[in-house]
């Protein structure tokens, strides 16, 4: 998967899986690595408890036991969510949320490159009306991707007759996937979130919504999640994108995320290039992160 791995424990974890022999320092340094990881001290200990239990039951004192069983355990409870993308509608329309400045357009550019690569057909939206910006920024990221863009006809168009109309376009030219850019205003969220729900209201109309992924910048940690609250409770979110990974050294977080928000990761990105995005994979992150 990445080249770059900030957030790998490996580091951390490198002296106390080298030791002879699990003590109890063993467990102090593994909570301190888990917390400064961002896992959360709840999900730390319970990791911690379930592991304790394990090298108990098996009556081991190695560490290296200790460290496959926390990957084990990492992998296991990162695969409790479903990480695939459901794009089998035709169309299937993704509807793109998050607070401006998370890396939403950058994702989008990435993402109609991704599917497009994959031999599938993408329309992006720029149902981010208000912002001249905004819709500029995502015919740049279209262009680069090569695929075809819908724009407001004028600024402040209605941003669901922009979603409307791109949802049209890919009806009358056959194209699989749709992929709609929102506004990320974090004040005024009453107005964002009854924009939001208009735009799937006339969506649906037309085709049922295959995907509302949220936008999350993984270096904001906590914090982005909290700022995000009103998108997971109202925009009917399916998913999570976590951006910039590649300058986050919280790998925890990509844990502790999932199981706060009950909502699975389903893109990573981790740089700021078009081909800097992965599906996420709990197998492969679980041994990135633990080694
Ligand atoms: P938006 O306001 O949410 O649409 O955010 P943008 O897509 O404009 O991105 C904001 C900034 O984050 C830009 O400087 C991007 O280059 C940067 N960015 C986006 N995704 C990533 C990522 O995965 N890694 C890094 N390092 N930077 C990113």
């Amino acid at each position: 998967m990445a080249q770059r791995t900030p957030w790998s424990l490996s580091g951390a974890l490198k002296g106390m899986f080298q030791k002879p022999t699990i003590d109890e320092t063993t467990w102090d340094d593994l909570e301190y690595a888990l917390i400064t990881a961002d896992f959360g001290s709840d999900i730390a200990e319970a990791i911690i408890d379930e592991l304790r239990a394990n090298v108990d039951r098996y009556h081991t004192t190695d560490p290296r036991d200790l460290q496959r069983m926390l990957r084990e355990i990492v992998d296991a409870r990162l695969s409790r969510f479903d990480p695939t993308l459901k794009l089998s509608e035709r169309p299937a329309v993704v509807l793109m949320v998050g607070v401006n400045g998370v890396g939403k357009t950058t994702t989008i550019g990435k993402l109609a490159r991704f599917i497009s690569n994959a031999g599938r057909s993408v329309v992006v939206g720029a149902a981010d009306t208000f912002r001249a910006a905004a819709v500029e920024q995502l015919g740049t990221w279209a262009e680069r991707a090569g695929v075809a863009i819908v724009k407001p006809q004028h600024q402040g168009q209605d941003p669901a007759s922009v979603a409307y109309q791109t949802v049209e376009h890919a009806l009358g030219t056959g194209t699989e996937i749709v992929i709609i850019d929102t506004a990320g205003r974090l004040h005024t969220k009453g107005g964002l979130m009854d924009e939001l729900a208009k735009i799937r209201r006339v969506v649906e109309k037309q085709t049922p919504i295959a995907e509302v992924l949220l936008v999350l910048d993984a270096t904001t940690g906590q914090n982005g999640v909290q700022q995000a609250q009103a998108f997971i409770e109202h925009a009917g979110v399916t998913g999570l994108v976590l951006t910039k990974l590649d300058g986050s050294a919280k790998g925890g977080f990509v844990l502790a995320v999932q199981e706060r928000t009950g909502l699975p990761i389903k893109l990573i990105g981790q740089g700021e290039k078009i081909g800097d995005i992965t599906g996420f994979t709990p197998h492969v992150f679980a041994q990135n992160l633990v080694g």
